[in-house]
């Protein structure tokens, strides 16, 4: 059943049917909480898996509601989709994006920060302004666009003519594109040709209990065969590859062995406040 919290916000439990009222009613409150400034963002370190230096982040949406505390995304993003008020909230994520990436890359230099990626929800493909929301983020900040790595969920909707035109628009400006979740989605492999994916991102359910088991004996898992498919797969066709959701020593080895140079997961970094990245970033300049 459907319960009132504070601050109207209405919660699902699941299978529950949506009401039209209830959405108005969260887009309402997501989009108050956007022009109060609730929405920020926190970092997540990519490593380079064998020197361990920091080579990118990845940007996740927080909100800080007043009554509320800090709201997961798990939480809010799915309504601000069913809302379209992923539209604008997207486009502030990727406008602070670029604006942070840029002022890393003044402070420390281009070899300092490799890249850095917001998450991009495929209704803001949708979206006639996106190209020009780019465009202008980039513009903006002064942000290099190969700097920009725009993160994708594979999805049936990143099929079709528009979609694969904004992307094609996007890609020819200089901008990278990243599958995310890969090997999750039902159309991985033909989606690599459908679209100019930069980099692909290795699910973190083919991560969990890669550790367990001897490589190269039967006891290899298929998790194992999956995670060394992906990145022969991701080799020869020329992408580069990022293991997520590593929470442990062993899981990095072993994706380091499997020819995994880049990680992200806990164990390597958990998501972060700004200032805690460029207190990282200050620290490898100084090696
Ligand atoms: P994602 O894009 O797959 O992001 C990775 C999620 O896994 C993040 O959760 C991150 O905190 C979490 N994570 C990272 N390392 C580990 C680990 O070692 N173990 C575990 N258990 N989790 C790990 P978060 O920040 O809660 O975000 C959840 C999802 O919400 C994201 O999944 C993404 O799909 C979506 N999301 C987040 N920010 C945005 C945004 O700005 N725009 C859009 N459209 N979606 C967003
Ligand atoms: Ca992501
Ligand atoms: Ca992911
Ligand atoms: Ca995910």
């Amino acid at each position: 059943a459907k319960q009132r919290g504070k601050g109207n916000w209405v919660r699902y439990a699941d299978g529950m049917e949506r009401s039209v009222f209830a959405d108005a009613q969260v887009g309402g409150d997501l989009r108050r909480a956007l022009d109060a400034g609730e929405f920020r963002l926190v970092y997540q370190p990519l490593v380079d898996l064998a020197e361990r230096r920091l080579v990118g982040v990845e940007a996740l949406v927080r909100w800080q509601h007043p009554e509320r505390g800090l709201v997961s995304p798990a939480e809010f993003i799915p309504a601000a989709e069913r809302t379209g008020l992923i539209v604008p909230l997207g486009r502030f994520v990727l406008r602070e994006t670029c604006r942070q990436a840029a002022a890393w890359l003044a402070e420390f230099g281009p070899d300092a920060l490799g890249k850095a990626g917001p998450n991009v929800s495929v209704r803001q493909l949708h979206d006639p302004d996106f190209v020009a929301d780019v465009r202008a983020a980039l513009h903006d900040s002064g942000l290099p666009a190969d700097r920009l790595v725009l993160e994708l969920t594979e999805s049936a909707v990143l099929r079709g003519k528009q979609v694969s035109r904004v992307l094609q628009e996007v890609h020819a400006m200089g901008v990278r594109l990243a599958l995310d979740d890969f090997g999750t989605g039902e159309s991985s492999l033909s989606l690599l040709r459908a679209f100019p994916v930069a980099l692909v991102k290795l699910d973190k359910s083919f991560v969990d209990g890669i550790e367990l088991g001897e490589p190269g004996t039967a006891a290899t898992t298929a998790r194992q065969a999956v995670a060394r498919a992906v990145v022969q797969l991701a080799d020869a066709l020329g992408l580069d590859t990022i293991a997520e959701g590593i929470e442990n020593e062993e899981q990095a080895r072993r994706l380091l062995r499997l020819g995994y140079t880049v990680g992200q997961g806990y164990h390597l970094g958990r998501p972060m406040e700004a200032a805690q990245i460029t207190t990282l970033l200050a620290q490898q300049c100084r090696i």
